[in-house]
């Protein structure tokens, strides 16, 4: 594998690579025979200091199907465990490959992943493959899930490998370059607290503390890490449930300490109202149902806590007592998280105790009559209230307590709109819209239904004319809609 000549900017540092060498193993991506590059986030290779001229030319593109390696890189698959679906394994990048953390310009740092590029040690009977429509599915939903501010790990680029997997069918494969402010797991530490020493815990923790909190002190140092984590993941699930995402496989090996979302496979986003919604084919209880998802963070939380015991205090049982209160204080968190979110999706600025019986009461309607989740607070937003969900008594009688909160503030009706239309989205990556533009890009080689979805996602509050096409929920014949994972 030779270097490559002509340098985007790529500028690399391997700060990973300097933990105990259980955390990793080195791994150089296995060389596919035909790439060809599919899609290029421009904007985000300017952010990371990367010329996308170069980076679309035959040496940039060889770098993103890890035919060649930047300059710099120390490729790496990095070893985790974790829970999945409340079991716990040994896992591992058995698909991906760390090639090194992009310095950008103004200094920050982001973990550059290929994702699909061959096997690994932790590949466990895997081809360590993945294939393009999952991959460009990511690759939408990731992107569609930064425009609406929800923090997100990111995808630079997708390139066709030329090679066949094989899934239930023959699928041509794909790498998805994704870049995350890094890639430090629950099930990192669950990993070093089932196979390493108390040191090589303390060093993931340091690490930890380094990269993602370095205002962290030295006094009760893991014990902030642990409040910061919770604190972080409050915010993370919050964002979700006021968008109606379903990240459909939270194992705790999903669960990134960046409090960035993570792993795109089976997640979906809700359309009419239900706290049941699952999308997932593997979900069969519901584990991962939209309205589990709160309580499961704290589920997941609690793993996380677990592995930080010896490090909180020298008693265990002041340990037990210091996670209990942190995971108290992540439900606390995100119960406010929501309702605040709540609030404005309803254009409140100030804080009555009503509130969420208010809320409450307008989601409840919306359960009984199946009403669109997105589209329900859209219509509030432009006051366009048509349709049989508004036309009910029941609605009526909501909207004129509604009426009479927004009354009982400060600000005019005006800016209530205003933070109403910068809460709600117009557009959301409706599942039957993500599946035309996959099926356009991956059976007919057309890349243009794809790229006018990302278009209109990428500004998912402009409630703009032309985004009103994309606002429809999914016909009766594409539910139930099923997704899948690890593809
Ligand atoms: P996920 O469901 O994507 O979170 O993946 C769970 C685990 O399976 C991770 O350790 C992945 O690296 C691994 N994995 C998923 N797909 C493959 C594959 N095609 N080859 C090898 N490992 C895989
Ligand atoms: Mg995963």
């Amino acid at each position: 594998m030779s270097k490559v000549k002509d340098n985007p900017g790529w500028n690399f540092d391997n700060s990973y690579a300097n933990l105990p060498e259980k955390f990793f193993s080195r791994q150089k991506p296995e060389p596919v025979p035909s790439p060809r590059l599919v899609v290029l986030n421009e904007s985000l290779a300017k952010e990371l200091g990367l010329k996308p001229k170069v980076l679309r030319g035959s040496e940039g593109v060889a770098v993103f199907a890890g035919n060649k390696l930047p300059p710099g890189a120390l490729p790496l698959a990095q070893a985790y465990a974790g829970h999945q679906f409340g079991h716990f394994t040994m896992l591992g990048d058995g698909r991906a490959v760390l090639l090194g953390e992009q310095i950008t310009p103004p200094g920050e740092r982001f973990d550059i992943q290929l994702k699909g590029s061959g096997k690994t040690l932790y590949s466990r009977g895997g081809d360590g493959r993945a294939a393009l429509g999952p991959m460009l599915r990511e690759y939408i939903i990731s992107e569609a899930m930064y425009a609406l501010g929800i923090p997100t790990t990111r995808s630079l680029a997708v390139v066709a490998t030329g090679e066949e997997v094989y899934r239930e069918s023959v699928l041509p494969g794909a790498i998805l370059t994704r870049v995350a402010a890094s890639h430090i797991r629950v099930g990192t530490f669950e990993y070093a607290s089932q196979w390493g020493s108390e040191d090589d815990l303390r060093a993931l923790a340091e690490y930890t503390i380094e990269r993602h909190f370095p205002h962290i002190g030295r006094e009760d140092r893991y014990l902030k890490l642990l409040l910061e984590v919770a604190k972080r993941q409050a915010a993370l699930i919050a964002s979700w449930q006021l968008v109606g995402f379903i990240h459909g496989v939270m194992n705790t090996d999903n669960l990134a300490l960046s409090g960035e979302t993570i792993d795109y496979g089976p997640c979906a986003f809700m359309n009419a109202y239900d706290p049941e919604t699952v999308f997932s084919s593997i979900d069969r209880h519901g584990r991962y149902a939209y309205g589990n998802q709160p309580q499961i963070g704290a589920w997941n939380l609690a793993r996380f806590a677990e592995t930080l015991l010896p490090l909180l205090a020298d008693e265990q049982d002041r340990a037990i007592k210091l996670a209990e209160d942190a995971i108290a204080d992540y439900n606390a968190l995100f119960d406010y998280n929501w309702l605040q979110g709540m609030r404005a999706k309803l254009g409140l600025f100030n804080e009555e105790a009503e509130d969420e019986a208010l809320v409450d009461e307008l989601l409840k309607l919306m359960q009984q009559q199946a009403a669109d989740f997105t589209n329900t607070f859209r219509a509030l937003t432009i006051e366009e209230l048509e349709g049989p969900f508004f036309a009910s008594e029941e609605f009526s009688q909501w909207h004129e307590k509604w009426q009479a909160r927004l009354g009982r503030q400060q600000e005019s009706r005006s800016l209530s709109l205003d933070l109403m239309r910068n809460t709600n989205p117009a557009v959301i990556p409706r599942n039957h819209r993500v599946e035309e533009a996959l099926a356009a890009a991956v059976d007919d080689g057309d890349l243009e239904v794809m790229e006018r979805v990302l278009l209109v996602l990428s500004d998912p509050f402009a409630h703009s004319p032309e985004q009103v096409a994309f606002t429809e929920p999914p016909p009766p014949s594409a539910e139930p809609y099923q997704t899948f994972c690890g593809t």
